[in-house]
Parts: structure tokens; sequence; C-alpha cells
């Protein structure tokens, strides 16, 4: 099963991640990192289909992938 997972501490919050998304699964959580950014989050890890589109459009590689 493909897992997407953001480090919420590299995280700035920017966004780039929603949109890129096919599946629409990304939101911001409504919990705010150190630096005290919304961070992203998947939210449907079961309709993840691991396209990885998400982790090449995050500028800071906050995203991990797994298979
Ligand atoms: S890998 Fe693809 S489907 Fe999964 S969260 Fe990222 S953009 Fe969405
Ligand atoms: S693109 Fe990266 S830094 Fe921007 S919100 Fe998504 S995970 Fe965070």
């Amino acid at each position: 099963m493909a897992r997407m997972t953001v480090d919420a501490e590299m995280c700035k919050g920017c966004g780039l991640c929603i949109p890129a998304c096919p599946k629409e699964i990304i939101r911001f959580s409504k919990k705010i990192n150190s630096k005290g950014y919304h961070y992203a989050e998947c939210f449907d890890q079961e309709s993840c289909i691991a396209c990885k589109l998400c982790y090449v459009s995050c500028p800071d590689v906050a995203i991990t992938i797994e298979k």
C-alpha cells in the first residue's frame, strides 16, 4: 500500500503539494509546527497511488512516498 508522509518540521506550509495531487487527498493540518506553519498532511492514505507528484512539487523535500 502506498503511503505519503510529510515531515512536519521541514514543511513551510507553502501549499504547492495540495493542487499537485490528482487524488485531492492533501490538506493543511489544523496543527502547526515549531515555526508556526500549518503543515501539509495526507488525509486518505488508502487513496494514494504513489504517483510522487506531491513529492516533486515540494521545494523543501518534506514529503516521503513509500510503496
Ligand atoms: S503520491 Fe500522488 S496520490 Fe499520493 S499524495 Fe502524493 S500526489 Fe497524491
Ligand atoms: S509543498 Fe512541501 S513545504 Fe509546501 S506545503 Fe507541501 S509539504 Fe509543505
